[in-house]
């Protein structure tokens, strides 16, 4: 879901709102849009196709004056991304914008069509705007029609309202979809994001389940879902207006590991109902894909590499489909046979990734049923040339090293796993439900695998003197020790190789001595058995182990195994919990090595040559 920004103030605002959308771009829209009140009492809107920079574009030429209004960027959900689905919508003196989804759309617009009203866009959100109207008709003020409204809406929505007869007030209301309100000095605003509105205040009240908020330069009054007034507490800003801020990091990559809770909220926000998936969410025209498709290609590179091979085990294992994963350099110079029905995912943190890129271009030559980008970076080149794009959401990532864009991608993943399953059969709505609860444990999860920080640290002495290491793990844990493998090299220099660990007797067994620290993830699942007789394979020949697990698994400590306890996760989730103390160890070993963390030697970003 994308972004929303209103106000109400005495100054122009327009300038205002474009600001507070340019600031929400990361999150991907298709389509942007703005509505001021003049001082004629006149609704003017201007909405655009593409980037906010084009509504700016034409807002220089046609300048909107007035201090009420609202603006939104759109993820089409409803109707394709074209200049007459973006938002605001209007109904008579009322414009609306919305993030979310209006289930009962369908019922509301036909009732409305009966009453007369003409839809001028394919979108759910034009009925709000025809019931606003509706309702107003029988009611006082704008709020007692929006709280006439909001109980006929089933979904999720975050909403804003304002009426060109009473530009004294904004109306907002929220219902799964996030809403926080700007305090100034006699003016207000409104958005979907502290962040959109960080430029002009730092102190903002969160709108809860359920409110809806009438909104004016000099009050604020706020109604729970049962339609009481409450007061709800105003907060200082916790976040920086700055991104390129290290606050109290020491490094990016350590502020973008810590804020990985943060950033797997934004990617899951407004795509999860309570106990399901959004589909719709993931893209307009999506379900029919995920129905049909019976052949996953994941091409990725490097850390997105990684997180594709995650997927692998989950496409397989959860929605039964087949999947492969290939290193985009190869995927393109190889004469690959396209198997039917296959859908093209590629993953990449930047979207500019040349080898990627030239993968995806590759394969819309060869006929694939259609092409999915996993993308942290709106309007990069990925999201552009594909047919889809679900966006990661992890914030700006500055440290070279990847962290909070992995993690975010394995979310992304799993909800796009999780779509297509309950699509094609192969999750039933229990299975859906457990995935959920899952998910929306997580980011609690995370913070509690931070909290290994301390003891992670003192364990990175142990390797600040090592050449070489060696990590294991199987099923969904190999990719994940890949991961942290590939941190470990990027970041301290020292050389690490992964091994699915039942491959190891197969040759790795013979580089095994009292130098080579091993590190094995191992919590408790189906392979833990066979895993263990793993790690006694090593032990037995002097290895030094590491071994990340949980307190069911029941690893005894010895003299050469060493045994890090984590919190209980839930099975699901749990490669992603494990992938923290891993991106800890690699950073905590940097940093005892004195290396240059945010910017290794010889590596880019963002890597746009071949
Ligand atoms: N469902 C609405 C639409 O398709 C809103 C999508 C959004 O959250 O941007 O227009």
């Amino acid at each position: 879901m994308c972004g929303i920004v209103g106000a109400v103030a005495q100054r122009d605002v327009a300038e205002i709102l474009i600001n507070g959308l340019h600031r929400l771009e990361y999150r991907g829209y298709d389509s942007a849009g703005i509505a001021v009140v003049n001082n004629k009492k006149q609704l003017q809107r201007v909405r655009s196709l593409g980037k906010v920079q084009e509504l700016e574009n034409t807002l220089e030429k046609q300048p909107l004056l007035g201090g009420t209004g609202i603006a939104h960027t759109r993820w089409a959900t409803h109707g394709e991304p074209s200049e007459n689905n973006a938002h605001p919508h209007i109904s008579g003196n009322f414009a609306v914008v919305h993030n979310g989804i209006i289930e009962n759309y369908e019922i509301l617009r036909h009732r409305l069509q009966e009453k007369g009203y003409i839809f001028s866009s394919q979108t759910d959100t034009e009925v709000i705007a025809h019931l606003i109207e509706w309702e107003m008709r029988s009611s006082e003020t704008l709020l007692d029609a929006v709280k006439k409204v909001v109980p006929q809406l089933i979904g999720a929505y975050g909403m804003a309202v304002i009426d060109s007869n009473d530009p004294e007030h904004l109306i907002a209301a929220r219902s799964g979809s996030p809403l926080v309100i700007g305090l100034g000095i006699g003016e207000n605003f409104l958005a979907s994001d502290q962040l959109a509105l960080l430029s002009v205040t730092h102190r903002f009240i969160f709108l809860e389940e359920g409110d809806v908020a009438d909104i004016s330069r000099r009050q604020i009054n706020i109604y729970n879902r049962n339609g009481e007034k409450v007061e709800r507490l105003a907060h200082n800003a916790n976040i920086e207006a700055d991104v390129a801020d290290k606050g109290q990091h020491r490094h990016f990559m350590q502020k973008e590991i810590f804020e990985q809770p943060t950033a797997l909220i934004n990617t899951m926000e407004g795509r999860l109902n309570h106990d399901s998936i959004i589909v719709e969410s993931i893209g307009n025209g999506i379900n029919e894909i995920l129905k049909n498709v019976e052949n996953i290609q994941i091409v990725a590179c490097g850390t997105s590499y990684n997180a594709g091979m995650v997927a692998r085990y989950w496409f397989e294992n959860l929605a039964g489909i087949s999947c492969n994963v290939e290193i985009a350099s190869e995927f393109r110079y190889r004469q690959s046979v396209l198997r039917p029905n296959s859908l093209l995912i590629t993953l990449s943190q930047s979207g500019e990734t040349a080898d990627t890129l030239a993968a995806l271009r590759l394969a819309k030559e060869k006929g694939y049923m259609s092409t999915l980008a996993i993308c942290n970076v709106a309007g990069s080149s990925l999201v552009r040339e594909s047919d889809f794009a679900f966006m990661t959401r992890a914030g700006v990532e500055i440290g070279v090293a990847s962290t909070k864009a992995f993690t975010t991608q394995l979310v992304t993943m799993l909800m796009l796993v999780t779509a297509m399953g309950k699509l094609n059969g192969h999750i039933s709505v229990e299975k859906e439900k457990l995935i959920i609860k899952a998910l929306q444990a997580l980011p609690k999860d995370i913070e509690n695998a931070l909290g290994i920080d301390e003891q992670i640290k003192i364990l990175s002495e142990d390797f600040a003197e090592k050449h070489h290491s060696l990590f294991l793990g199987r099923g969904e844990y190999y990719p994940i020790a890949m991961e942290a493998a590939l941190k470990l090299k990027e970041i301290s220099y020292i050389h690490a190789e992964t091994y699915a660990a039942g491959e190891l007797k197969h040759g790795p067994l013979a580089l095994i001595d009292a130098d080579m620290p091993v590190i094995v993830i191992a919590p408790t699942n189906d392979l833990l058995e066979k895993l263990k007789s793993n790690i006694e394979e090593v032990a037995a020949r002097g290895g030094q182990l590491y071994v990340f697990t949980d307190r069911d698994a029941n690893f005894k400590e010895s003299e050469n195994i060493k045994v890090i306890t984590m919190p209980e996760v839930n099975n699901i989730t749990a490669p992603i919990f494990y992938t923290i103390p891993m991106q800890l160890l690699s950073y905590h070993v940097a940093l005892i090595k004195g290396t240059d963390v945010d910017q290794p030697r010889n590596l880019a970003k963002s890597v746009t040559v071949e």
